[in-house]
């Protein structure tokens, strides 16, 4: 749910996620189109299909429980490197590190000095984890890079690093270590809105064709709107039903 959402974002669908399926075996046997419907208001739609694949697998290969080794956890469905990484230390406290941007910007700054590629950032990590104290170290740098190494306007005056950062040490010589130059692609008028909103509607009812050019919001591109449903059936995300319904899966 954390991945690209704010943690604020995430905290109540999280909440509605685990009081509906408190274990894997409850989310396995519920289906996937009552696992899109908890992940409303998320947005990236096809996680709560993956979480639920994963569930499933969980349930029929695991024994209803998560497994804790690397190769386990990236067979599941939806589950990457970092993902696994994050269950290994925050439910099982594997002496690994956990590297996501924001820890990335914190080790390029305070300890290597100079721009980590992701590589060098994650074997970085796993040479700092204290043995055993996994756990902290992971979630101490976590909040480093939320609360006072940002990306931009660091706040260096509270850093518990500040005596020690290579970054603070050298007088935040520029370039900043960190620097990288970020491009998104921009969400309004794109496919992915279109998506988003047609699963939206799905998660109320079923939509006739007819209506998918509304639901999507190009009333002047049903052709547009079409495709993308299409490509939603593709993914597994919506199904078409008895007389050219669409539907949750
Ligand atoms: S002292 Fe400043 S640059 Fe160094 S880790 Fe802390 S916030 Fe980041």
């Amino acid at each position: 749910m954390l991945q690209q959402t704010q943690a604020a974002r995430v905290v109540g669908p999280f909440e509605r996620w685990v009081t509906a399926f408190p274990d894997a075996p409850s989310c396995a046997a519920s289906g996937p189109a009552a696992a899109l419907r908890s992940w409303e208001g998320l947005g990236y739609n096809r996680r709560a299909l993956s979480l639920h694949r994963a569930a499933v697998m969980v349930t029929e290969s695991h024994g209803g429980e998560v497994p804790s080794d690397r190769d386990a956890l990236e067979g599941l469905p939806g589950v990457g490197p970092y993902t696994a990484r994050a269950v290994m230390v925050f439910a099982f406290e594997a002496d690994i590190g956990v590297v996501d941007v924001n820890v990335a910007r914190v080790l390029s700054r305070a300890v290597a000095g100079r721009r980590l590629g992701a590589k060098e950032a994650q074997v970085l990590a796993d040479r700092l984890v204290p043995a055993g104290r996994s756990w902290s170290y992971n979630q101490t740098l976590f909040d480093i890079g939320a609360l006072h190494c940002r990306a931009t306007n660091p706040d260096c005056g509270s850093c518990p690093l500040r005596t020690r950062c290579a970054w603070a040490l050298s007088g935040w010589a520029m370039p900043d270590p960190a620097a990288r130059s970020i491009t998104q692609s921009r969400f309004a008028g794109s496919d992915r809105q279109g998506r988003g909103r047609i699963v939206d509607a799905l998660r109320r009812g079923t939509l006739e064709a007819r209506d998918l050019g509304s639901a999507s919001g190009w009333d002047d591109d049903p052709d547009r709107a079409h495709h993308v449903a299409q490509g939603l059936v593709a993914d597994g995300l919506a199904a078409w039903g008895p007389g050219g319904v669409l539907r949750l899966p």
